[in-house]
């Protein structure tokens, strides 16, 4: 049965899976699911033998049933390329008894290319296959990476154009840099005097404001979303779940069969809601064990059943964890609703309404794929300095987390199952906690200053994405007031 994809608030009308990636987000406000999770039609071992790009294709077709082979293979090559800078695209690496799936050598070095290499070329093809003609405006928030990753991948692709919104004050000083100094002429940025959250409120609104839509519509725009919203996001992250599992087949590292875990530094449920996709689509996968820094408002969620965001935004070195409303979460909500739509409706409207929502037991008792764990800002920072001393590993803060939750919980559990942990940026993207976790001498000192010292403790060559920040010019300054978000974009595309 090839899925359709409906909304998770209303039981209205499905529509296609090209139709989904155009709209982003479903009229309702609700996010577009699958209507049934497909299962892999190749065997693990046949998969096994496939690189990256035909791994992708195995995976995506079942869920993008609406694109040709043609068409959909011309999105994986186009994506999949020299802008990683390894062959391999997503490598794993075993380091201290446990496996790193390295998903940061894309174009910004962060795991976000891993979707967000693919969304642009999704996105206008199925812009194509129904009949577009408006100039598509991808409207996005990011706590850091996903910003600079949405613009790396639609930067001068025609028929588009795309505003990114950052907490001027919440991502780290390469963060900025890689963001402000984007080129191509379809490119905007703009920081705010808020946090994430609002950020992401506020692209929310707009995407839910009517009236904004028909003046849009009446000067040939319409938005869509670059957020881990996008099913044409959450698709291509289920790939590197199965590509992970079929290495570990192919070196002989586990049997045909024999479940892996998977470890996941969240902040939106994007990534590890990809991992709950595969685990659906027949992957052997245990334990799902979603890490959280500080800000552990899931940890806190799948240990009593209360979403509640009530509480304090900490700004740690893990910034793109640094989230109090874990977006994709709504997914698996009404997953465990039943796929029940009106009680989906109700929770969010909760959440909108008081911040906070409880599920009932026989929900919470869906939930046992699923391990939480959170880890301090000193927990990270030992975890960093333990595996750079014990195997000369470095890794970086969101990874470090992860790391620090794994050991915490194998120790708790006496769990041995092979593990796999999501390496989700490259520790030169965020040099000065890293360097600073390794040694306290480095803690005054800059990212860009560390950058030659980092090189030379990890023995790993400086990516391309941070040599060329040195030199680059700085083109874009605008910063707004949150609640002025919407006058900003009228302005850019002159509504
Ligand atoms: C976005 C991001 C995360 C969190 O991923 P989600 O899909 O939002 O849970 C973790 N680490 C890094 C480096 C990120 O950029």
């Amino acid at each position: 049965m090839e899925p359709m994809y409906k909304s998770t608030r209303s039981e209205k009308g499905a529509v296609t899976a090209s139709q989904a990636i155009l709209k982003g987000l479903a009229e309702d406000g609700g996010l577009f699911v699958p209507t049934s999770i497909p299962k892999l039609d190749r065997s693990l071992e046949e998969i096994s033998k496939m690189d990256y790009q035909e791994t992708a294709y195995q995976v995506m077709k079942l869920f993008l049933a609406d694109f040709t082979e043609e068409e959909l293979r011309g999105c994986i090559a186009r994506a999949y390329d020299d802008k990683f800078d390894t062959r391999e695209i997503a490598p794993l690496t075993e380091k201290d008894g446990v496996y790193y799936l390295e998903l940061f050598h894309g174009a910004t070095i962060a795991f976000k290319d891993m979707a967000l290499s693919i969304l642009p070329h999704l996105l206008t093809t199925s812009a194509r296959k129904n009949q577009v003609e408006n100039e598509i405006v991808i409207l996005t928030a990011t706590s850091g990476d996903t910003g600079k990753a949405a613009m790396a991948g639609f930067a001068d692709v025609e028929g588009t154009r795309i505003i990114v919104f950052y907490p001027k004050n919440g991502v780290s000083a390469i963060q900025e840099r890689q963001m402000v100094t984007q080129k191509g002429k379809n490119t905007f940025v703009v920081g705010i005097t808020g946090n994430f959250d609002d950020a992401q409120s506020g692209v929310k609104a707009m995407f839910n404001n009517r009236e904004l839509a028909k003046r849009m519509e009446a000067k040939g725009y319409q938005f869509s979303s670059a957020n881990s919203i996008n099913i044409g996001r959450l698709v291509p992250q289920v790939v590197y779940y199965v590509y992970a599992y079929t290495r570990l087949l192919a070196q002989g590292a586990v049997q045909k069969g024999e479940p892996v875990n998977f470890v996941v530094p969240t902040g939106n449920f994007g990534n590890i809601l990809a991992a709950f996709y595969a685990k659906n689509m027949g992957l052997p996968v245990g334990k799902l064990i979603c890490a959280s820094n500080e800000n552990k408002v899931l940890f806190d969620f799948f240990e009593t059943g209360v979403y509640d965001k009530n509480r304090e935004f900490i700004l740690t070195t893990s910034p793109s964890m640094d989230i109090l409303i874990s977006s994709n979460l709504e997914r698996l909500i009404y997953r465990i609703a039943g796929e029940n739509a009106v009680e989906t409706g109700k929770f969010m409207e909760a959440l909108a309404r008081e911040g906070k929502y409880t599920i009932t037991h026989g929900m919470k008792e869906q939930m046992q794929d699923f391990i939480g764990g959170w880890a301090s800002e000193e927990k990270t920072a030992q975890e960093i300095k333990r595996v750079y001393e014990a195997a000369g590993y470095v890794m970086d803060t969101h990874t470090g987390v992860a790391s620090a939750v794994y050991h915490d919980y194998r120790e708790k559990t006496g769990d041995t199952t092979k593990t796999v942990i999501a390496s989700t940026a490259s520790p030169y993207k965020f040099a000065t906690s890293v360097m600073g976790a390794i040694d306290d001498k480095y803690k005054a000192m800059d990212d860009f200053a560390l950058i030659d010292e980092l090189c030379r403790v990890s023995g790993t060559a400086i990516p391309k994405a941070v040599a060329e920040l040195r030199t680059a010019p700085v083109l874009h300054d605008t910063v707004c007031e949150t609640e002025d978000m919407q006058k900003t974009v009228e302005k850019i595309l002159a509504l």
